[in-house]
């Protein structure tokens, strides 16, 4: 899992760090804790929706586009995500805080949609989508509970279970905030 970060501005990392911790304590959940997607979602106002409550096949969407969500505001300003219910478990929790981060950071909605009727396809800015997929991604981790998991010995797939995310996810969130180094490197010692 190779997510770019080269975008993302100065003391973005640490913000995404305060962010996940602040919903956490929002919504009563350890600094280390699973947060769930679905949860922040209803604390932040936001439905979250199945493509086929839209009366479209999200097969036929995937085969298309390798879709897995979206997020939009409807006419009556309701905040609303849809997202691909075939994906797994641990992909639909990343891509709903993918598509939570975007509100989060207050992105302007992408206006290029590309199909007019059909609002599943579209550009984002890359600078938006490289924040999105830090703060996603953190927002289901904090470095804080990966510390934590570290010092459990916690495996990939225990830490992966307790997050309820992929272990590309777990992998790529270890390396990233460097505490797979870390404890690599304690454990040298
Ligand atoms: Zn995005």
């Amino acid at each position: 899992m190779k997510i770019k970060t080269s975008l993302l501005p100065k003391g973005f990392t640490a913000k995404a760090e305060r962010l996940a911790e602040k919903f956490r304590d929002e919504l009563n959940v350890h600094h280390c804790g699973h947060l769930c997607a679905f949860r922040l979602a209803n604390h932040l106002k936001v439905s979250i929706c199945e493509a086929s409550d839209y009366g479209i096949e999200p097969e036929w969407l995937e085969r298309l586009t390798g879709w897995s969500g979206l997020y939009m505001v409807n006419q009556f300003s309701e905040k609303i995500i849809i997202h691909n219910t075939n994906h797994t478990l641990g992909r639909q929790q990343s891509t709903i805080m993918h598509e939570l981060a975007h509100l989060v950071c207050k992105h302007p909605l992408p206006e290029d949609i590309i199909l007019p009727e059909l609002p599943f396809l579209r550009r984002y800015n890359p600078q938006h989508e490289q924040e999105a997929e830090y703060l996603g991604a953190t927002l289901q981790m904090t470095r804080k509970g990966l510390v934590w998991a570290m010092r459990r010995s916690m495996t990939v797939a225990q830490i992966a279970d307790y997050y309820k995310a992929s272990h590309e996810m777990v992998d790529y969130r270890l390396n990233i905030t460097g505490v797979s180094k870390q404890f690599k490197n304690f454990g040298s010692v």
